[in-house]
């Protein structure tokens, strides 16, 4: 079985070998016109996509649809743009000549995707590894094995193997993915398996691109509106039941204000989970198997066993695998919720009096993914950007930094290395090539 897996690889792998020297030099035209296939083949498949969401696990309508249409709006940005992004960039010139940067194509790329938004890990970065001339191998996650189907069925209607191949199974398809001496390695996932990706890329000296996770801080400034800031984070745990990458993981909010801010994340929360009392579990999403459903059920009893308490929710409904958006209060340091990264709807707040306790603490963990801030204060906006460091960071909202594509989407260290989105995911899917000519 392992013989055959390994020589079905090597088959894609070496046709794709061959074919890199054509895909790079491919023109505009011809990768917008790729894109405007792949963006066709999704679309018409949009039906199939969102059963296929629900079946592999409870995922409503509204959060499968707006997860392709976001990826259809990056790949109209990199139709949009692509002809500018492919234009040499003129540097300096020297006195005898001239000289500019030429964005290569790398080669070929193996993307490995995540469950938790299947089309945004695989098919974001395709489209802009596309746009910079690369043939690309996708492993998507085995934990989604109807969204897959689809997945592969566009896949196969626009591309040829040689092009673009989208190969399925669990972590020994990945491990075999990473013994071939691809040019860059592009994974999404836990730092776990992001070092395993990074000391098999070694072999090969290979690029790679970690996106990662981690926990991602939030910090309520003194004096803000709490309204508004409960807002936003009850909406990024109840977003795909707080299984999303930069879903603010705990909260820092001022010694004063921490009632009234549980009061309001509770009533927030009935507000955009309840009808006349009722759940409306058409709205949320299951969290996605078994196993994380205990995991997260363990982060919970553990925490209240070692003495924290619930502010708001704490509802488990263990046939649906639903939890309620929960906040706890009384976390500390030996508190399994307070080490591991969350990803599910529970979090929890640290109370603080000064600033200086706050960053001290995010200074003292691994950098984050996101960071939030929620504050009109121009001055302690600047403290905390200036003394801390997190992949993105939005202030007084909530992922927006994600969506908007001009900036570039990706970790720091412990939550990742590179970034991409438009712009900066065609060139970190290039080779910065320097070029010198003597006239
Ligand atoms: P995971 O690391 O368990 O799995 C990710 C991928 O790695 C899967 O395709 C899996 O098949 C593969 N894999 C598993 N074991 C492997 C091994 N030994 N060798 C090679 N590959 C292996 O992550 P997950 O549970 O699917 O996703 C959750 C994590 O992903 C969280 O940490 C979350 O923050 C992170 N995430 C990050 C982003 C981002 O954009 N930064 C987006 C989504 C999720």
């Amino acid at each position: 079985m392992v013989q055959v897996l390994e020589k079905k690889l090597q088959e894609i792998f070496d046709k794709q070998t061959m074919y890199q020297w054509e895909a790079r030099k491919t023109t505009a035209e011809q990768r917008a016109q790729k894109l405007m296939d792949l963006k066709e083949a999704i679309l018409s498949r949009m039906d199939c996509f969102v059963e296929a969401a629900s079946l592999d696990f409870v995922t409503p309508a509204s959060t499968a649809q707006n997860q392709i249409y976001s990826v259809i709006q990056a790949i109209d940005y990199a139709i949009e743009n692509v002809a500018k992004w492919m234009q040499p960039e003129l540097v300096e010139n020297p006195q005898d000549g001239e000289a500019y940067v030429l964005y290569e194509a790398r080669g070929r790329v193996c993307i490995f995707g995540t469950w938790n938004s299947p089309m945004s890990v695989t098919i974001h970065p395709l489209a802009e590894a596309l746009a910079a001339g690369n043939c690309v191998v996708l492993k998507p996650s085995e934990l989604n094995p109807n969204y897959n189907k689809v997945l592969l069925e566009v896949i196969e209607a626009v591309f040829d193997e040689q092009e673009v191949a989208l190969v399925q199974g669990e972590a020994d398809v990945s491990e075999q993915l990473l013994k071939l001496p691809f040019d860059h390695f592009f994974f999404t996932g836990s730092p776990r398996v992001g070092k395993i990706v990074m000391r098999e890329a070694a072999n090969h000296l290979a690029a790679v691109t970690l996106e990662l996770g981690g926990k991602s801080p939030a910090i309520i400034d003194k004096g803000y509106d709490l309204v508004k800031a409960a807002q936003n984070l009850v909406f990024g745990k109840v977003l795909m039941g707080g299984q999303f990458c930069i879903s603010p993981d705990y909260i820092f909010v001022h010694k004063e204000d921490i009632t009234a801010f549980a009061e309001l994340y509770r009533q927030m929360t009935v507000g955009m989970l309840y009808d006349d009392g009722k759940i409306r579990s058409v709205e949320r999403t299951q969290i996605v198997n078994e196993q994380h459903y205990k995991r997260i059920k363990n982060l919970f009893e553990d925490a209240l066993a070692k003495g924290a308490v619930i502010l708001s929710g704490g509802a488990f409904d263990d046939d649906k695998r639903l939890i309620e958006p929960t906040l706890l209060g009384g976390v500390t340091a030996g508190m399994l919720i307070a080490e591991e990264e969350i990803f599910g709807p529970l979090t929890f707040v640290r109370t603080y009096t000064d600033v200086e306790e706050v960053l001290q603490y995010i200074q003292a963990n691994p950098k984050p993914l996101a960071l939030y801030m929620f504050s009109d204060n121009e001055n302690f906006q600047q403290q905390i950007l200036a003394s801390t460091s997190s992949g993105g960071v939005t202030i007084n909202g909530i992922f927006m930094h994600n969506t908007h594509l001009p900036l570039p989407f990706g970790g720091v260290n412990h939550s990742g290395i590179g970034s991409f989105h438009g712009i900066h995911g065609f060139k970190m899917f290039s080779h910065n090539r320097a070029i010198y000519k003597v006239n």
